[in-house]
């Protein structure tokens, strides 16, 4: 290899400096302008002390340039360029590693387009602005985001969710200076998969914020800064905070909510202008506010525009989980204390529903121990007056639609539901005859997780899902929106397909442990609020009178 060119090698560091918002970038420029105005014999009497470290400091070069060239002359220049492009954002040392830009590129597109990460960039490239500065050469940044799409895998909703969380509490407790931070991005709409992780705050010195969060003891490491934004690592995860001023915290908050389509849609509608709240940005577009969740461009605006937006189902709608594992089966916790974890948060009922024998599950419950669990039940019922405690049951749908327990036993249960765990290598049409013949069993009150999917490893059944849903309804049996991070199940598209099919849904924890138990019940409301379902459509707001029944007419008939 060549010996590096010491102009070139600087600037190179300039460039990251530069994109880390770091003070060295000012002095690493003006070294590299006064290396280029040399003549060829001051060049080579400036070299010469370079190599003298004991030389006391150089005239007209800044002390941070004078250090990086005798590092550069003493062989340690790679090593530098590679600690230095490790504390910049990884879309950026991405682009730089895959030869995709240059750094002066690189620097162009954090300082003129504002873009560090993923997401960033295929915006900019989905609106031109990548052309402005790579002009032809836009189409090795398109393959290029592609394959940094493939190799950094987006973050849960479950993930994404504690993670943010954990970092408000964080900023509450270190930077006084910021109000109202709240999660936006993928994790505000509750996408299953969240692509980037995206705080926005407001402080009325938006500068002075973005020092304190850069100095928060959490953070490993600051990427990228602005005076309205700063890239924080945390425990390997890149953390966007947007920083707004109080009268335009409403239009900072929007945009970076997003989804890209529906800030479109919304922005076509408006003149561009800032705004303090949300409420008056859509006011300003002629609509109502728009919950995050409906914001995905299928439809929201057009019923907005019409007053015709749903009456989304809220928390505090939510009168019982029925769907929690305990010991009794693959549950960390004892049923008493999911009862009791029920109770404090509220519900007026729970049902207890521990796998049967097929699962695949860690543990699962015999008869005798479902038996065992009836007693156990009879008394928590005493010891807990306020909560109705219903006994249940996930039973499994074998692979030719039969039920694992016999009818005699899942008549003595109060609640069953009913679940596809394993697919037994069948296609599409098999599974949803099998899915068909459990909806149509008398006995079974829910299909659980109807799809089965596991959030970023597994896209779901192909069932005839309009089948499913006009048999649900016709039954009336209920399919579940599941809250469990791995499912979240039914989607919101689904979800909404099945209210409009006149379907029943329930929203539920599936929980095996006391402490998730809100938190997933939270995670199935947000993939409800998705699919636009209202309490109307969901049999756990109802009281338990009405839940009773619902079980009943089918077992009726
Ligand atoms: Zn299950
Ligand atoms: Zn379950």
């Amino acid at each position: 290899m060549s010996a590096p060119n010491p102009v070139e090698h600087l600037s190179y560091l300039a460039c990251l400096a530069e994109i880390r918002g770091a003070n060295d970038a000012a002095d690493l420029r003006f070294a590299v302008s006064r290396l280029n105005g040399l003549t060829p014999g001051e060049a080579a009497r400036l070299e010469q002390r370079i190599r003298q470290p004991e030389s006391p400091d150089i005239p007209d070069i800044p002390a941070v340039a004078v250090w990086r060239l005798r590092e550069l002359a003493s062989g340690g220049g790679e090593a530098a360029l590679r600690a230095s492009r490790a504390g910049i954002p990884a879309l950026l040392r991405g682009l730089l590693e895959l030869g995709a830009a240059t750094p002066e590129q690189t620097a162009a597109f954090a300082r003129d387009l504002g873009v560090v990460t993923l997401p960033d960039l295929q915006a900019a490239l989905e609106d031109g602005r990548v052309q402005r500065v790579m002009h032809t050469a836009a189409p090795r940044v398109r393959t290029a985001a592609d394959a940094l799409a493939g190799e950094v895998p987006p973050v849960t909703l479950g993930r994404a969710v504690e993670i943010l969380t954990a970092i408000q509490t964080r900023i509450t407790h270190h930077c006084p200076q910021l109000d109202d931070v709240v999660m936006a991005g993928g994790a505000r709409r509750f996408e299953p998969l969240v692509a980037q992780l995206v705080l926005v705050g407001r402080a009325a010195d938006p500068a002075g914020a973005v020092e304190a969060l850069c100095a928060m003891p959490e953070v490993d490491d600051v990427l990228h800064r602005t005076s309205r934004r700063v890239l924080l690592r945390v425990h390997h995860h890149e953390i966007d905070v947007r920083v707004a001023a109080p009268d335009d915290y409403g239009t900072v908050l929007f945009n970076h909510t997003g989804s890209s389509t529906h800030v479109a849609m919304v922005t076509a509608r408006r003149r561009p202008s800032l705004h303090a709240r949300e409420e008056d940005l859509y006011a300003h577009g002629a609509l109502p506010f728009i919950p995050a969740e409906l914001r995905n461009g299928t439809g929201e605006i057009e019923a907005a525009a019409a007053g015709r937006l749903p009456q989304l189902v809220q928390r505090l709608d939510i009168r019982g989980d029925l769907h929690m594992h305990s010991t009794y089966s693959d549950g960390q916790d004892t049923l008493e204390a999911m009862v009791a974890a029920s109770a404090a948060l509220g519900y007026e009922y729970m049902a207890i529903s521990d796998h049967s024998r097929s699962a695949a599950a860690s543990r699962t419950v015999t008869l005798d121990q479902l038996a065992r669990q009836r007693d156990e039940v009879l008394r928590l019922r005493e010891q807990y007056p306020g909560i109705t405690i219903l006994h249940g049951i996930e039973v499994d749908i074998l692979p030719d639609g039969r039920l694992d327990f016999p009818d005699v036993v899942l008549e003595r249960l109060d609640f069953v539901l009913a679940s596809l765990h394993d697919a037994a290598r069948q296609d599409g049409p098999t599974l949803t005859r099998r899915c068909l013949r459990a909806i149509a069993h008398p006995l079974v009150n829910v299909i659980t997780h109807p799809a089965n999917r596991l959030v970023g490893r597994r896209s779901g059944y192909a069932l005839d899902f309009d089948a499913v849903y006009a048999a649900a309804a016709d039954t009336g049996t209920a399919l579940e929106i599941d809250g469990a991070p791995s499912h979240l199940d039914l989607d919101g598209e689904h979800a909404r397909a099945a209210v409009a099919a006149g379907a029943t849904v329930t929203i539920d924890s599936d929980c095996h442990r006391v402490r998730s138990l809100d938190r997933q019940m939270r995670l199935g409301i947000g993939t409800a609020r998705r699919g636009w379902v209202e309490a109307r459509n969901v049999l756990n707001c109802r009281p338990v009178s009405e839940v009773l029944a619902f079980v009943q007419a089918k077992r009726n008939g």
